[in-house]
């Protein structure tokens, strides 16, 4: 065995192969490999090595009675230790062929076998399954990496951005890199900030996205900008958001919606096509945001599968019902979803969603079911016969379905109708996962209105465009206006998503107004944009796409974490290298900053 102060930095000899590359056409060939030893077996004469590079595994063979040095020093080699080899590529004995294994039907008979380096057991087995705690994953994730799975998924990352580059190449976009210590942009999250120590006092932020410098670019005179960029979002990390992320930037001068998004359309496909080798067939249907509220209580819609939303208020609109009744006197509705018979759900299902939606959103939920013998459940009775009729036919309700049935302000009951419809699609397993469901959600409003900041915020961000039909709305009614903004969703997940962007100061000026910002803050905040816009900005716009999620739709996995080579722990930390941590002290005074915890 080497010891450490023996060791050398320079392989012994070359490598002439990967492990997992080899083959039956290959016997006969003098081999040199480097990789790690996945198992080793002794059969007292014969020792068997499974050897591990980033393209699979071989078989190798140390035989006495061949070179009596490397099966001596093959019978210390142990799982993880880093080895080089020659040998001869010979074929497996009859009998011995492993056909699970692409390299199964040969095997490396040994000449020469060093010890590069040594390893202790690995604390969970490097193989498909992924067997350990995420956190113990995350902390070694040099040896989570050497797992197949996650070599297929960096790879497939690196294919699809591949493809992705390649195609806004051919279209003329210029990839260009942004800065990283820059000034807040927002995208509604908190900033992440960095101290400048030789302007003491004062922070940069890392940008939420490169949105106000694409812009930028695009008055520069770039007209046609991409950047895989990576964006910093210092928000409360829900199950699948990373503080930090990477995004496919791209900004247009002078587009239609229809061209941006069909640019986007184009990268998806080329990546579907060179990762899995499936044809999408852009352009994908678009649906406007009211409508996609409405049928499916969401802005991302899984259209994999039906149970839409069915609004009965014209059938209970004379109810004397008491609920429905005074819904709809506030001007709200009643909407419904229809479960058909072919999945039904038991008393108690039904009795313990109620329970979960009115713990969870403090709402009522409803039930009936059509039974032959009239509608059954606990508000049947106070309900018309015409009510039934009326509402029967809306919602083609049969015998033997489910009817769940919610009233109250759009929209507080289409979200959870919304999330009820994918609960049960999921429950039920209406979802087929092979199947891709493009499309585009267009006309999200401008606005909408903050409980909490009781103001307006901008549903995309502030320089996105208002709907030209709706410009007149911004006096009297902006939180109606629409934008030209436009998101791509993918079997319920948002890929990705953009707009046209203001170009005129003055009306970037009106919405910052609306958005409660003073004429000193815009100047403050936003000054150099503004100022900007004012030197004959042309018309712009563009999108971005998380690389991300769009990797994890790719690779079939359900986890972010599992697309990233070293991401963060829900609670943004970095298990490996123990990130974030304190910092010397001698730092801080050189910042000018005092720690209060
Ligand atoms: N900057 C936006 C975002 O990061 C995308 C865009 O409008 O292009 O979501």
């Amino acid at each position: 065995m080497p010891k450490s102060d023996t060791y050398s930095p320079l392989p012994p000899w070359p490598r002439t192969d990967y492990c997992g590359t080899l083959r039956a056409t290959d016997t006969g060939r003098e081999v040199a490999l480097h990789g790690w030893v996945q198992t080793r077996r002794d059969h007292g004469g014969l020792i068997f090595i499974d050897l591990r590079d980033r393209e699979g595994i071989v078989q190798l063979v140390l035989n006495p009675e061949r070179d009596a040095k490397s099966h001596q020093a093959g019978s210390e080699a142990r799982s993880e230790f880093f080895v080089a080899i020659r040998g001869t590529v010979v074929r497996r004995v009859e009998g011995t062929v492993n056909a699970e294994l692409p390299t199964g039907e040969i095997e490396i008979a040994v000449s020469a076998f060093e010890i590069l380096n040594v390893s202790p057991p690995p604390p969970f087995p490097i193989g498909d399954e992924d067997t350990a705690a995420e956190e113990v994953r995350l902390k070694y994730r040099y040896l989570d990496l050497r797992r197949p799975a996650m070599q297929r998924n960096l790879r497939w990352r690196h294919l699809a951005l591949r493809a992705i580059r390649n195609f806004l190449d051919d279209l003329g976009f210029i990839d260009v890199e942004t800065p990283i210590l820059f000034k807040s942009t927002p995208e509604g999250a908190r900033d992440y900030l960095v101290p400048s120590r030789v302007n003491p006092g004062k922070f940069y932020a890392l940008p939420q996205s490169p949105q106000i410098l694409k812009q930028i670019l695009m008055i520069g005179g770039l007209d046609r900008y991409y950047q895989i960029a990576r964006c910093f979002r210092d928000e409360d990390l829900r199950a699948n958001r990373q503080p930090e992320f990477s995004q496919i930037d791209l900004e247009m001068t002078c587009p239609r919606p229809e061209e941006v998004q069909s640019v986007a359309e184009g990268m998806i496909a080329a990546a579907y096509q060179r990762v899995l080798g499936i044809d999408i067939k852009p352009p994908f249907p678009r649906m406007p945001y009211a409508e996609a509220m409405e049928r499916f209580g969401s802005d991302k819609p899984d259209l994999r599968f039906g149970l839409e939303i069915k609004n009965l208020t014209a059938a209970f609109a004379a109810t004397s019902f008491k609920i429905f009744a005074e819904a709809v006197a506030q001007g709200g509705a009643v909407y419904a979803i229809n479960l058909p018979a072919a999945g039904q759900l038991s008393r108690r299902e039904l009795d313990e969603m109620t329970e979960a939606v009115r713990t969870r959103y403090s709402m009522g939920l409803a039930w009936i079911k059509a039974q032959d013998a009239g509608w059954q459940g606990p508000i049947a009775k106070f309900l018309s016969d015409a009510e039934r009729a009326s509402a029967a036919g809306i919602a083609d309700l049969k015998t033997g379905d489910t009817m769940l049935l919610m009233a109250g302000a759009a929209g507080k009951v289409l979200p959870v109708l919304g999330d009820l419809r994918l609960q049960l699609g999921s429950k039920f397993g209406l979802a087929n996962k092979d199947d891709l469901k493009f499309l585009w959600i267009v006309d999200f409003p401008l606005f909408e209105f903050s409980e909490e900041d009781k103001r307006l915020v901008s549903v995309n961000h502030p320089f996105t465009a208002p709907h030209p039909d709706d410009l007149h709305l911004l006096d009297s009614a902006p939180a109606s206006a629409r934008a030209i903004a436009y998101d791509m969703v993918l079997n319920g997940q948002e890929l990705g998503g953009g707009s046209i962007r203001i170009h005129s100061r003055e009306l970037q000026l009106k919405v910052f107004e609306l958005l409660g910002l003073s004429r000193e803050e815009v100047l403050e905040r936003f000054g150099f944009l503004m100022e900007a816009l004012g030197y004959g900005a042309p018309p712009h716009g563009g999108c971005a796409f998380g690389v991300d999620r769009l990797c994890m739709m790719l690779c079939g996995t359900d986890s972010l974490r599992d697309v990233i080579a070293f991401p963060k722990t829900q609670r943004a930390v970095d298990p490996m290298s123990g990130a974030p941590s304190e910092v010397d002290p001698r730092q801080l005074r050189e910042l000018a900053i005092k720690v209060t915890v």
